[in-house]
């Protein structure tokens, strides 16, 4: 019978929605992830994706707002070689999901987003989950195996 991953390990980072902590952020999910052994490619990988979500945070949630917000990353490492990674915002929210994450969608004026930022978070993690409520905040899901290479 498969047996249920357990935690192996653990962090949670909260900072201020400001641009200096994007590589701040993506930087601290890396080297988290890197107790896994992984890849060149895969580090790359969770740090694009990290910095996209943590870009989203800065950029759209709190878009409205003179104070500050804040932006939460947990992150947990899986006895089966899985780190999940969660990044969460009490900001704007998002109205509609299935279209935000529709590739090239975005509600910024034209030329200044690509609206691709959901897409690299689903093309370059196992899973992406989505979860937000207008005027209460948004949190992204998103995991990643890394499984273990013979060396
Ligand atoms: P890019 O990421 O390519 O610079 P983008 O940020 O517009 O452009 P996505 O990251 O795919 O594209 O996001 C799509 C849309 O979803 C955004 O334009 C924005 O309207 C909304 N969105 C994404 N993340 C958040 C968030 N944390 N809070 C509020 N709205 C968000
Ligand atoms: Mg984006």
């Amino acid at each position: 019978m498969k047996t249920k991953p357990t935690i192996r390990n653990y962090f949670r980072l909260i900072v201020p929605a400001r641009s200096q902590n994007e590589l701040f952020m993506r930087s601290a999910a890396a080297v988290f992830a890197s107790q896994l052994d992984p890849t060149v490619e895969e580090i790359n990988e969770i740090k694009a994706a990290v910095s996209e979500a943590v870009t989203n945070c800065i950029v759209h949630a709190y878009a409205d707002v003179e104070t500050l917000g804040t932006i939460e990353m947990t992150a947990r490492i899986m006895s089966d070689n899985t780190v999940y990674i969660r990044i969460k915002d009490k900001g704007c929210g998002i109205a509609d999901i299935e279209r935000a994450k529709t590739p090239l969608f975005t509600t910024c004026a034209e030329g200044e987003r690509a609206g691709l930022g959901f897409a690299v978070m689903e093309s370059f993690m196992d899973k992406l989950r989505v979860f937000s409520k207008v005027g209460k905040g948004t949190t992204i899901t998103m995991c990643k195996n890394l499984t273990e290479r013979p060396t």
